[in-house]
Order: structure tokens, then sequence, then C-alpha cells
């Protein structure tokens, strides 16, 4: 047995004991990606399969298509085993995620999709595994300059969504670049789009955490009216976009922003540990949402500062509707809490309507979770700053931002296919209807470039698959940090 440190606590967390909470251990060495769990040991590849360094693979496969068409997701739902299990594009997220000299860990511990641990902040439904259900965000074009292919059988990456947006906006290809000069990891997906489209004004918008499968589904049988428009408008990826690792909601955020992976924008989770300061960081939150380019790395260039260095208007060239990732945008939600003197939490929530009264709710029970009462809140502004940007069309942003949370809310609270999940869905689908009604009457519909996306998928833990690894690693007697819990810094 290696006495190395990080190889002990490897060996400690691929125990078969803990099989049913430990889905794959991560590292990256010399710039090679591993994983290993119970069942052996792999050295990962970009090209090709994994390689067989101890026992059998423990991925049943890298297929980004994987569980698709919806019935086979239906089928085996949150696989119990990671053989059974499939993990996209595994080598270069993972070597992006373990770029950062200061903030990467040593080592993830990525969480069975059944793993329930509230007592460490899980959910019924969680995300952040670098497996494809909660990795798969749901991707579709639509509008102006998009053709009518429908759904289609392919996938991109998430980091792909950046570039695409300021490519729409005007930003020449050869200027897709970060603030050094480096190519994006993202890229134009430009079989996407009809060469030479034209259009006035160009409108991404996220429904955090939105799981792909069940979008399409529900838009194909007539529930969500507002995005099945888009789709018969334009097109869906059935594949959707591929999350960055891991698949959590501000690293996620801000590689579609930035069109870079965490190992160059920064933002390793919700929670980090930056060994340079010697700072656990918690980036999102409502207290600290507002601040977010803080710990931006100096490398990254958000898609609002792309657009800002080509575009010359007098008004709005850019909007950012309820995103933290927002630095170089004209107009920015988290601006408004920024200059307002109070703190994160106490400004938003002075903004925020009342619950009881949103017009989008379906089901006034869902009000008594509270995370899922503050989305309906922010949502509800959401959509009172959009119809507000496009009050006038002639001074409409060129490129608007519009990020919806409720989303996220309902799948925590009820988990993929729950009626608190498809509440949320519904009711962002209310909201995106008033909007293109609004678009409708002022007659500029068919002017516009429409991209829906979010920020990673969604898998349902079970209520038996309880746990922590938190003895074992104790066990090993090295000085550690755990964030996340699953990010395991050696001290
Ligand atoms: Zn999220």
């Amino acid at each position: 047995m290696s006495s190395e440190p990080r190889e002990r606590m490897i060996e400690a967390l691929c125990a078969p004991d803990l099989a049913p909470i430990v889905d794959l251990v991560v590292w990256v060495d010399d710039g090679t990606p591993y994983a290993a769990n119970h069942v052996g040991r792999v050295r990962l590849h970009d090209d090709g399969p994994a390689e067989v360094l101890a026992g059998a693979s423990p991925l049943g496969s890298e297929d980004p298509m994987a569980f698709l068409p919806y019935e086979r997701e239906l089928a085996d739902p949150s696989p119990r085993v990671s053989t059974d299990n499939a993990y996209p594009l595994a080598a270069p997220r993972l070597r992006s995620f373990f770029a950062d000299p200061d903030r990467s860990p040593d080592l993830a511990v990525v969480h069975t999709p059944r793993h329930f641990f509230p007592e460490q902040g899980g959910h019924v439904g969680e995300h952040g595994s670098l497996d494809v259900i909660q990795s798969r965000a749901p991707l579709v074009l639509s509008g102006a300059g998009v053709p009518r292919s429908g759904c289609v059988d392919s996938y991109a990456r998430l980091v792909d969504v950046g570039p695409t947006l300021a490519h729409l906006a005007g930003v020449p290809d050869d200027d897709l670049v970060d603030a050094d000069g480096r190519a994006l990891d993202g890229r134009v997906l430009t079989e996407h789009l009809d060469a030479g489209g034209t259009r006035t004004h160009v409108i991404g918008i996220l429904w955090d955490g939105a799981h792909c499968g069940d979008l399409l589904h529900l838009a194909e049988a007539g529930e969500l009216p507002g995005v099945a428009r888009l789709v018969e408008h334009g097109l869906a990826l059935r594949g959707g976009v591929v999350a960055e690792f891991p698949s959590i909601t501000l690293t996620n955020h801000t590689a579609i922003l930035t069109g870079v992976g965490p190992g160059r924008h920064g933002v390793m989770g919700n929670v980090y540990y930056d060994r340079a300061t010697g700072e656990r960081v918690v980036p999102n939150n409502q207290a600290t949402w507002h601040r977010s380019a803080d710990w931006l790395r100096p490398g990254a260039r958000t898609v609002f500062e792309m657009v800002a260095a080509h575009v010359r208007a007098d008004g709005l060239r850019t909007a950012c509707v309820d995103e933290a990732i927002d630095r170089g945008a004209d107009y920015a939600t988290m601006a408004l809490i920024r200059d307002s003197g109070e703190s994160g939490t106490d400004a938003l929530d002075d903004a925020l309507p009342d619950p009881t009264t949103s017009p989008y709710l379906c089901n006034p029970a869902f009000l008594d979770d509270s995370y899922f009462r503050w989305g309906v809140r922010v949502d509800d502004l959401g959509l009172t700053q959009m119809l507000d940007l496009y009050a006038d069309p002639a001074a409409a942003p060129l490129l608007t931002w519009w990020a919806n949370v409720v989303t996220d809310c309902g799948h925590h609270g009820g988990g993929p296919r729950s009626e608190m999940a498809r509440d949320a869905l519904r009711q962002s689908d209310a909201r995106l209807v008033t909007f293109l009604d609004h678009l409708d009457s002022l007659g500029i519909t068919d002017d516009v470039t429409f991209l829906l996306t979010a920020d990673h998928g969604f898998e349902g833990s079970h209520p038996d698959v309880t746990g922590s690894w938190t003895a074992a690693l104790d066990a090993v007697g090295v000085p550690y940090r755990d964030e996340g819990p699953g990010l395991v810094y050696l001290l």
C-alpha cells in the first residue's frame, strides 16, 4: 500500500461498505485524470475508452447520449451502480476541474445518484455528479436565423452556450477569447444556425436545474406550450448540453457565461476552499450572489464583456436578469443590489413580490417550502424586469440573459418528475408565454433569436441510502477539509 496521503484516502473511499454512497473517486495526476471505486481503477482518455489499471472499469460508459430515448431513463432512474451509469466527456471535464492550483481539491468524491444526505445539505433531488443525467441540461435554439429542425439526436457542451450567444450578438469568431487572448473551451454551435442569419435581439434563458428529458417530454405532451413554441420555431438537442464537473449551479452559470471550464474561471462549486487565501468561499448564497465577480479568475471574460468590446450603442447593449455572473452587463439585477448599500439578502428581499398573489404559481401548497417560495418571488421579479427591458423594442438590449430559479427549487424539493418539479416547469413556461405574447404584441418575435438552457440536470435520491464517508477519511489520519461534501483538500 502506498503511503502517499492521497492514495490512502482513495483506498479508504473505495471500501466496499461505502459503495452505496460513493459512486466514484476522481483525481488528476500530472494532467492525467483517474477514476476509481470498489470495482476498480481507470486512467481516462479524451479519445477512446478508459484504460483499466486495477480490477474492472467502474464506468458503465462515457456516452453523452446514454439513457435516450427518455423511456430508458425512466426504466432505470438514479442507477444503483456506476457500471450501469454513464459519464460523458469525463477526461476533459475532470482535467479542467483539477486545473486551478489553489482552488482545485486533491480529489473529489462523487455521490451515488441515490445518496440522501440531508444532515450535510442534501435534498430529495440532487445534482453535482459527473454522471450523464445530472450533467445533462436542455438546449433549445429558436427564432431568427435558426433552422426548424425540431428535436435533434445530438448533444453539445454548456461551455458552448456563451460563445454561441456572443456570436449571435455579433462578436467576430476571432474575438471569442478570454482576457488573456486564449481560445475559449467552448465553441459556436454553427451547425445549428443558418449561415448568414440575421436578428435584432438575442435572448438567453436559463431555467436552473430544468431536467432535459422531462422538459422535452412535457413540451411534447402539450404541457409546456412556451417551450413547444420555441422548439417548433427552431430545434432542441435530445442529448442536451453537458455541464462542467461538478454539475453544480455556480460552476456552470460561470462556465456558460465565460465559455470556459472551472479550471479557468475559478468557481469550483457553490462552496470551495482557496489554499492561497486560506478562505472557505461560498459564492452561491443569497448574501453573496451579487459579489460573485469577485471570485472570477483574471483570465475569465464574460459574454457581456465580449459584446461590450465590439458593439457600439447609445443605449443598453446587454442586460443580465437575476444572474450572479453579470460582470460587464449594462443592466444587471445584482448591480441594483450592489448599489443599494444594503446587505445582499436584505436588498433582494425588499425588492421581491408577494408569492401568494403570483399568477404563475399552480399549487399554493408548495409555498410551504421556503426555497420554492423564494424562487417564485425571484422569478416573478425577473419577468417584470424582462417586460420593462422590452417595453420599447428600440431601447431593448441587443443581448439579454434571463435566469430563472424556481425550477431548481422544485427539483430539489420533490426530485425530477415530482409534482413540485413539474409545477416549477409549468410556471416558468407560463412566464415565458407571457413574455412571448408581449413580443408578439410588439410585432418583433420573429426578429429575435432565443436560446433556452439550464445549468445541470437532476436525479432523485433514495431515503434509505444514507450515511457519510467522513469516518473513513478521518481514519486515514491525514489533516483535510471536505467541502460540499465531496471536494477533499489535503492540508
Ligand atoms: Zn442550479
